[in-house]
């Protein structure tokens, strides 16, 4: 999601009864951003498929994270709730193995790497206190621009990570480069770089030494 409209959203949710602080606002967008993505019969062979891949994902990485799988449908492909709730898109069982556990384990590299957390920080010490218009307006512009840099660095560092897992994995994490073709090309949003960066910084993870 564009991080200026996720930041629209979190600050459209000010204003209820009672005192929350910026972090309670955050983790109702996220709730709501879960609750809106509609849950796919998990019987069908694609969740099955993604559910198999995303366990061997995990089996490669060198500690279990506190983490949690919900296979979706719906124009969503894949996002990190919460911190720990990976929602993977049905559709993913379309893409070859090695895509799919790329996908997958970018997802986990948001989690393993705490991202929401950082990201959590980052509203915290624009808005370190009781949440309203008055707390939330002046700084909306600067904690906008902080909050998609640090979504850009993140979501290079979960591509990174992800190369870093296939390779534990014993899979080509060349592979990524197949996943974003197929995904097609995309522009900057304000959380997430267009695909262009996204393959140069790829490239350089694929450079590095193992
Ligand atoms: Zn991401």
């Amino acid at each position: 999601m564009r991080a200026w409209r996720f930041l629209l959203l979190v600050l459209s949710l000010v204003g209820s009864a009672h005192a929350e602080d910026i972090v309670d606002v955050l983790r109702r967008s996220q709730q709501q951003r879960f609750e809106a993505q509609p849950g796919a019969d998990p019987d069908s062979a694609p969740a099955q498929l993604v559910r198999h891949s995303f366990a061997a994902v995990l089996a490669g990485l060198p500690e279990l994270p506190p983490v949690d799988l919900r296979v979706i449908r719906g124009p969503v492909l894949a996002e990190t709730v919460h911190g720990h709730i990976v929602m993977a898109n049905e559709s993913l069982a379309d893409l070859s193995e090695g895509e799919r556990c790329f996908v997958l384990a970018h997802e986990l590299g948001h989690v393993m790497q705490r991202h929401w957390l950082q990201m959590a920080l980052v509203y915290q010490r624009w808005i370190p206190g009781e949440v309203h218009p008055g707390t939330t307006d002046p700084v909306a512009g600067a904690l906008g621009r902080e909050a998609s840099r640090l979504a850009h660095r993140q979501e290079f560092e979960a591509d990174a990570f992800a190369v870093r897992a296939m390779r534990r994995m014993g899979q080509d994490p060349a592979i990524a480069l197949m996943a974003f073709m197929h995904l097609g090309m995309t522009q900057d949003t304000a959380t997430h770089p267009g695909t262009r960066k996204r393959v140069a910084s790829l490239r350089a993870a694929l450079a590095e030494t193992p």
